[in-house]
């Protein structure tokens, strides 16, 4: 602030004048002048009230900031009126207890994900062994209930992450991969401008999975989307395991062997989906082609524009 050019000269000594809210001495003799910092000059005046309000500003947030001039950065001496031993008692309380609060909430919400995830444990663990079985185990082992059994849909959520059905369509991809012509290629083997978009293009075009989260920020709608979908489904396998299992597999002896068949054969029938569909939206896209314009050709219904842009979850 170019306080400065605001002072005015008056019998040789400097007149007083508000850096905050520039008036002087003019009008109303005011009582309320301070001097709180090394500033020299006109620049040193301040009404009290003014500059409260400045510091009122300033604390708003969060009022243990300490204030300063914004020209010398002396910092203000602002002094409270004492408290009586009560007052300080419960303001040192207030402030444990803002501290406290938010750990208990951490601690609560942690035993309620633990609580729910020993119960998905639990409630898998009844599937796949049988009603007596689980019960015997868990009678016979505490720390199967403790710790193995909370960390289930962990693990599975963890083994979603080996996605083979992308490794599968990579690998199918690059089987069916088409040299372009060799009119399109220069004597160097480079592409000449205008050639068809090639195998290359269209793998760029398909994000690894990886990035896809880092593509327009973790909270895009269609990620949570995604997520939440996979999720869901990730934590029905063991539900959907037992029902094939028993069905497909139910001359197979040994329950454990059944539950496992049944599911691999849900993620294989999944895996299959999941790459069919890919594949149909990949072949339509590369077939696509832009008309051109002319006033015989049929306006575009909505039905032929939209491309079906859905993705699907695995
Ligand atoms: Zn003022
Ligand atoms: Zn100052």
């Amino acid at each position: 602030m170019e306080s400065s050019s605001f002072s005015r000269v008056h019998g040789g000594r400097d007149e007083r004048i508000c850096w905050i809210c520039l008036n002087g001495d003019v009008d109303v003799l005011r009582q309320d002048w301070l001097q709180p910092c090394k500033c020299r000059r006109t620049n040193r005046w301040v009404h009290e009230v003014c500059l409260s309000r400045w510091i009122d500003e300033k604390q708003l947030s969060s009022p243990e900031t300490r204030v300063s001039c914004p020209l010398c950065h002396t910092e203000y001496l602002i002094v409270m009126p004492p408290v009586c031993r009560f007052d300080a008692l419960l303001e040192r309380l207030d402030k444990a207890y803002g501290v406290v609060c938010p750990s208990i909430l951490l601690g609560m919400l942690a035993t309620v994900a633990y609580i729910a995830t020993l119960t998905y444990g639990v409630l898998t663990l009844n599937q796949v062994a049988g009603y007596k079985a689980s019960m015997r185990l868990m009678k016979e082992d505490p720390t199967l209930l403790m710790i193995v059994l909370p960390s289930v849909p962990a693990a599975l959520l963890l083994l979603r992450r080996i996605d083979w059905n992308n490794w599968l369509i990579h690998w199918l991809r690059r089987r069916q991969r088409q040299q372009l012509a060799g009119e399109h290629y220069d004597e160097h083997g480079e592409l000449l401008p205008g050639a068809p978009l090639g195998d290359d293009y269209y793998d760029a075009l398909e994000p690894a999975d990886s990035d896809e989260l880092l593509q327009g920020g973790m909270l895009n709608v269609e990620n949570i989307e995604r997520a939440t979908c996979r999720f869901c489904i990730t934590l029905s396998l063991p539900t959907f395991a037992v029902v094939l299992g028993q069905t497909l597999y139910g001359s197979v002896q040994s329950k454990l062997l059944a539950f496992l068949l049944g599911a691999l054969t849900f993620e294989a029938i999944k895996g299959a989906i999941c790459i069919y569909v890919r594949q149909c939206q990949y072949h339509r896209k590369r077939h696509r082609h832009v008309l051109d314009y002319t006033p015989d050709n049929p306006q575009p219904t909505a039905a032929a524009t939209t491309t079906t842009t859905t993705t699907t979850t695995t």
